[in-house]
């Protein structure tokens, strides 16, 4: 059975901190957005590369940290009922009779009237662990990452890794797989500390196990895993999810059919729409002269945008500016927070 269609008014690529807050100002102007994103979880670079990092530059934030710039940015945006499809490369852009559609490798398609490219420095890919034969299981009994929890359901699963994606879905598939193994090189984690010491509970529960060693190969056939071999020991499973971080390349947005300069796109400074009218590019994947990558420089290119996305949304309502502080219809838009 093919999927559904989904329908919106903007498609923005990418999660990131500059589509998040794109979300907001979208929603101001009553325009609806859905996200996709390669990651499992929002954020972009502040919830991958540096969660726990200190950003100091963030206007009337003295402090803080990319994991909660990202928590305080989904707060902010809960009154707008973004829909996100994470796990997902956003693969095609087509012109539409009223718009866009954008075609994801999972199979989703997204109808919208504008999309905005908050794509960053593109799309994260996996690092895999360093075995020679690992390609061979790939994608059979090998994942790194998770796109349907389902698929994990009684498995004997090992995962390999140490940061939040790892601790994260240890946590989530435990209950459903048959068995479940953590393996990190060091009893250390990077992941966030409430997970490291839910991983801990469940460990002293007897629930999963935690295996300390390096992962040096895997034995198996025809694709299928039967152990991972670590530096202290072969571990029996029959799936390996590994999580070993990941690294940015440009993707395909590349073949989106937008001017590029190298990697960048090119935008006005007014809207920052880009070659492709109602396709907006934001964050730090634009370029425009004086630039500057920084995530307040993206919140002000996405309060722009929003401003023209309008005009495509919704051709028939007047534009009309207005604050927050004194716009009562804004107030109980943004009061239904809870
Ligand atoms: P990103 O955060 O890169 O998010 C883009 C998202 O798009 C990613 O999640 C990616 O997976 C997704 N994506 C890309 N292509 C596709 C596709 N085809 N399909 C689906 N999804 C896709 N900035 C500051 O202002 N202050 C700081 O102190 C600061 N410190 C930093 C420290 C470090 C170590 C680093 C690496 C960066 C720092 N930055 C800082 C820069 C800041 O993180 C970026 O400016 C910001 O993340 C840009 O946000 P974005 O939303 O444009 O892109």
């Amino acid at each position: 059975m093919s999927k559904p269609i989904h329908q919106t008014d903007v498609i923005i690529i990418g999660a990131g901190p500059v589509a998040l807050f794109a979300v907001f100002e979208l929603g101001l102007l009553d325009i609806k957005a859905q996200l996709i994103d390669i990651l499992d979880r929002p954020g972009g670079q502040c919830t991958e590369l540096y969660p726990e990092k200190p950003i100091y530059d963030i206007p009337a934030l003295t402090v803080v940290t990319g994991r909660q710039l990202t928590e305080q940015l989904m707060a902010q945006i809960k009154p707008f009922h973004p829909a996100f499809h994470f796990s997902q490369v956003a693969l095609k852009l087509d012109k539409t009779e009223n718009g866009w559609r954008v075609t994801t490798d999972a199979g989703t398609i997204i109808d919208g009237k504008v999309v905005v490219i908050a794509a960053g420095g593109g799309s994260f890919t996996p690092k895999k662990p360093p075995l020679q034969n690992i390609a061979a299981y790939e994608g059979k009994s090998v994942f790194y990452a998770v796109r349907q929890k389902e698929n994990f359901r009684g498995k004997n699963l090992l995962i390999a890794g140490g940061g939040d994606s790892a601790l994260d879905w240890a946590i989530e598939l435990q209950p459903i797989a048959k068995s479940l193994t953590l393996v990190h090189r060091r009893d250390e984690f990077r992941a966030a500390p409430h997970s490291v010491a839910k991983m801990r509970e469940l460990v002293a529960a007897g629930t999963m196990k935690l295996a300390i060693g390096n992962l040096t190969d895997i034995k198996g056939k025809d694709g299928q895993i039967e152990a991972a071999v670590l530096s202290t020991g072969d571990v029996t499973c029959d799936t390996l999810l590994a999580f070993y971080g990941l690294t940015m390349k440009l993707g395909p947005v590349a073949t989106f059919g937008v001017e590029m300069k190298g990697n960048l796109i090119p935008v006005n400074t007014e809207n920052f729409e880009t070659s492709l009218p109602g396709v907006f590019a934001i964050g730090d994947i634009n370029w425009y002269p004086g630039k500057l990558k920084l995530i307040l420089s993206g919140f002000h290119e996405a309060a722009l945008m929003a401003q023209k996305a309008f005009r495509y949304v919704h051709p028939d309502r007047k534009w009309r500016f207005e604050y927050t502080t004194s716009s009562s219809s804004l107030q109980e838009k943004l009061e239904a927070r809870e």
